[in-house]
C-alpha cells in the first residue's frame, strides 16, 4: 500500500504544480525532465530546488513529510554540496556555454554517487547558447535512467521546439495576495505591511520574501516618496531627483531589473492615484494613501492615466534596451 506521504513545502501558491509533483513521486512516475515555465522571481527555482531535495532523500520512502529536512542528502541538497545534484545558471549577461551542458551530459551518464538518482537544475533554460542547447537535445533524446532534469524559463516559447516537446510543461501562475499575506504574517510580518508588500509583489513569491528584509522595504517606501517629489516639485528639481536615483553604471542587467521594478512599482501607485483621482473609493495601507492622496491632488485623472502609460511602455523599452537615463528623463520630462 502506498506511503501516506505530502509535499508540505514552505512556498506561497503554486498548489497545482505541487499536486502535479507529488502525484508522480507517489506513484513513481517521475518525469526525465520538466520545463518550469513563468514570469521571473515567481518560485521556480524555489519548487525546482524542494523537488530537487525530495528526489534525493534519503527517507523519502519513508517519511510521511518529504523532504525531510534532517538527513545528510537533505543537508548537503541545502548547503549545495551534494554530488547528484548539478544546478547550472549563465553568468549574468551571457549565454550558458556548451562546455557546461557537456560536462552535465557526461556526469549524468555515470552512477548516481549518493543513492539512486542524479537531478539537475537549468536556470534561465532559454538562454543556452545555440551549441548548449543542441548538447542538452542529445541529453534528452538519449536519457539515462534515474536522471531528472529541471529547466527553468520565464520565455518557454523561446526554448527550441525539439527540447521543449521532451520535456513535461508546468506552469507558474502569480500566488493570490490574500496567500501571500498569509505566509508573510506566518513569518512573522506585520498584517499592515504584509498587505501592502503582496500589493507590491503582484503575485511573485520571490519578490514578496525579498521585502520581508528591512533594507528593501525600505528601498520600496523609498522608490514611492521618490515618484511622489517628482510629480509634485518643479521641473528643475526633477532633474536633481532623477539623478539621485540612477545606478552609477546603466548598463548591466541588474540595472535594467531595477529600472523595470522602478517602473512597476510606480505604475502599481499611479494606478491607484488614477482611481483616487477619479473618485473611487480605495482602502489603502496609510504611507501608501500618503503618496496616492498627494499625487491625485496635483493631477487630474487623464493626466495620471497617460502617466500610468508611461510607465506600463518604459518598462517594455527597457527590455528593448533603449538607455535607462534617457527613460527616466523622458518620464520627468512629462510629469
Ligand atoms: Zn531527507
Amino acid at each position: 500500500m502506498a506511503l501516506k506521504m505530502k509535499f508540505d513545502w514552505p512556498i506561497i501558491g503554486h498548489r497545482q504544480v505541487v499536486r502535479y509533483l507529488e502525484t508522480a513521486f507517489i506513484n513513481g512516475s517521475i518525469g526525465h525532465a520538466y520545463i518550469f515555465a513563468g514570469p521571473a522571481s515567481i518560485g521556480k527555482m524555489s519548487v525546482a530546488k524542494l523537488f530537487a531535495q525530495t528526489l534525493l532523500c534519503e527517507r523519502a520512502k519513508s517519511d510521511a513529510n518529504v523532504p525531510c529536512n534532517g538527513c545528510s542528502s537533505c543537508n548537503e541538497v541545502r548547503r549545495g554540496t551534494h554530488p547528484d545534484l548539478y544546478t547550472l545558471h549563465r553568468a549574468q549577461g551571457e549565454l550558458l556555454p556548451i562546455e557546461k551542458l557537456r560536462s552535465l551530459r557526461s556526469s549524468l551518464s555515470l552512477r548516481p554517487l549518493a543513492g539512486y538518482r542524479k537531478v539537475a537544475i537549468i536556470e534561465e533554460a532559454e538562454y543556452l547558447s545555440p551549441g548548449a542547447a543542441n548538447a542538452l537535445l542529445k541529453t534528452l533524446e538519449e536519457p539515462s535512467p534515474h536522471t531528472t532534469l529541471i529547466l527553468t524559463s520565464s520565455s518557454p516559447d523561446r526554448l527550441m521546439r525539439t527540447i521543449s516537446s521532451r520535456c513535461q510543461m508546468l506552469f507558474f501562475s502569480p500566488a493570490k495576495d490574500e496567500d501571500i499575506v498569509q505566509s508573510l504574517i506566518a513569518r512573522g510580518t506585520p498584517k499592515q505591511r504584509a498587505i501592502e508588500i503582496a500589493a507590491v509583489a503582484s503575485g511573485r513569491q520571490g519578490v514578496a520574501l525579498s521585502m520581508m528584509d528591512e533594507t528593501a522595504y525600505d528601498d520600496f517606501q523609498n522608490s514611492l516618496s521618490v515618484i511622489t517629489r517628482l510629480l509634485t516639485d518643479s521641473p528643475m528639481d526633477r532633474f536633481t531627483i532623477i539623478e539621485s536615483i540612477l545606478p552609477k553604471s546603466v548598463s548591466s542587467s541588474q540595472d535594467r531589473a531595477w529600472a523595470e521594478e522602478t517602473f512597476s512599482r510606480w505604475s502599481l501607485l499611479l494606478r491607484d492615484a488614477v482611481l483616487v483621482s477619479s473618485g473611487m473609493k480605495r482602502s489603502l495601507p496609510s504611507t501608501r494613501k500618503h503618496y496616492v492622496d498627494t499625487i491625485a491632488r496635483k493631477h487630474n485623472s487623464a493626466k495620471l492615466n497617460s502617466l500610468l502609460r508611461f510607465c506600463i511602455s518604459a518598462r517594455k523599452l527597457i527590455q528593448q534596451n533603449v538607455q535607462i537615463r534617457l527613460i527616466f528623463e523622458s518620464f520627468a520630462l512629462s510629469a
